[in-house]
């Protein structure tokens, strides 16, 4: 109560004269902030505690995340953007972040009437949320993506993530390299993938990418459950719109989380890739270039490795980066992330054809 009582003064949430308690409860199932929505007199506000571990330049990511907002705003003003924005709330004295004890803090516009998802459950889900994805890139495909402050250098860069591995492997820092031998062998049987995406990267046009396409990364209308905004510009960085379209098809298309142990079950749902194609494709018909829509099976292949690459990574390193819940926790994810990518592979010839 104490915290709702001072962010509301900060944000000027209630005016003065009908000041009435404000109430403050946590919304949403995000992994890296944490994330509050807080009401009083004046409309709700949606305030983050940004996790300054994952994120060391904030000034940045505002930043970053303010000028996506402004170019969206345009568009939407044109008529060129149909989705809502996520708005950011100033202070009373006009910033955007606020350090209160140490930790920094945010506000954005509540957008109600609507819900997140966060298992994809049906294709119809999955084109419509695949659809907004494709949209919002849609509207950026005029923002100069080299205006965004690269808030986590080398986020997708395969082959700096391969080098990880190898010296997590050479340190073997906490003697847990014979029980994931199997998988650094896979994974280094992999690398051929480096310089197919390195080839292709000489191709493709820079675009601004969002770079982190989960389902709960977007709001669907409550009354009519289509999509409402596209959310969390949190790493909205320059790249390539073939790691959007991997990491939609990483985290849709498996009917089993991305920590399960059911691996058996750890398969690419065909009609889910199909619902991705459409809907994210249809949007950017006009704006996509033909080795692009060919980069987006690479795209998908490139996101399982490389955040299984990722979670193999953080096991040998001790746990540092992902959280972790159980012993072996990182072990697990990666070998449901290797499973998804050989499904993958396996049914390339089908997938492929998708595409095309
Ligand atoms: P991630 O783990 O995806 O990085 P995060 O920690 O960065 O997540 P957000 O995705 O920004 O956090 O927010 C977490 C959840 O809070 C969202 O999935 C959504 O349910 C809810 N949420 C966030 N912002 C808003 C908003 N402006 N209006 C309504 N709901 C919101
Ligand atoms: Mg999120
Ligand atoms: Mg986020």
């Amino acid at each position: 109560q104490e915290q709702a009582k001072i962010l509301s003064e900060y944000f000027g949430l209630n005016t003065s004269s009908e000041a009435k308690e404000v109430t403050i409860k946590p919304i949403g199932n995000g992994h890296i902030n944490t994330t509050l929505l807080l009401q009083g007199t004046k409309s709700p506000v949606v305030v983050q505690k940004l996790n300054t571990y994952v994120f060391p330049e904030l000034n940045e990511l505002v930043n970053n995340a303010r000028l996506i907002e402004r170019h969206l705003e345009n568009k939407k003003n044109s008529n060129n953007y149909k989705l809502d924005i996520i708005k950011h709330v100033a202070t009373t004295e006009q910033k955007y972040l606020v350090d209160i004890n140490g930790d920094n803090w945010r506000a954005l516009e509540f957008i109600g009437g609507s819900y997140s998802e966060d298992v994809v459950i049906n294709k119809q889900q999955a084109k419509i949320a695949a659809n907004a994805f494709g949209q919002f890139a849609a509207a950026l495909e005029d923002f100069d993506a080299k205006k965004l402050f690269p808030v986590i250098p080398d986020f997708h860069h395969l082959a700096k993530r391969i080098e990880a591995l190898k010296s997590a492997v050479n340190l073997d820092k906490h003697d847990r390299l014979s029980s994931a031998q199997d998988q650094v062998d896979f994974c280094l049987g992999q690398e051929g993938l480096v310089e197919e995406l390195e080839l292709l990267k000489t191709k493709l046009p820079l675009r601004a990418c969002h770079n982190d396409t989960k389902i709960n990364n977007m709001l669907f209308c409550s009354k009519k459950h289509n999509a409402k905004a596209v959310i969390d510009l949190d790493t909205c960085m320059s790249g390539y719109w073939l790691f959007d379209f991997g990491d939609m098809v990483r985290t849709f298309c498996s009917p089993e989380e991305e920590d399960s142990t059911n691996l058996d079950n750890v398969v690419i749902r065909e009609d889910i890739f199909e619902a991705i194609v459409e809907g994210y494709v249809t949007p950017l018909k006009n704006l996509i270039t033909h080795v692009e829509k060919q980069s987006f099976w690479v795209g998908a292949k490139v996101m399982c490795l490389m955040i299984g690459v990722r979670f193999l990574t953080d096991y040998l390193d001790g746990d540092n980066y992902f959280c972790i819940k159980r012993a072996g926790h990182n072990l697990d994810r990666a070998k449901n992330q290797f499973a998804l990518y050989q499904d993958l592979l396996k049914k390339e010839g089908k997938l492929k054809a998708l595409l095309d």
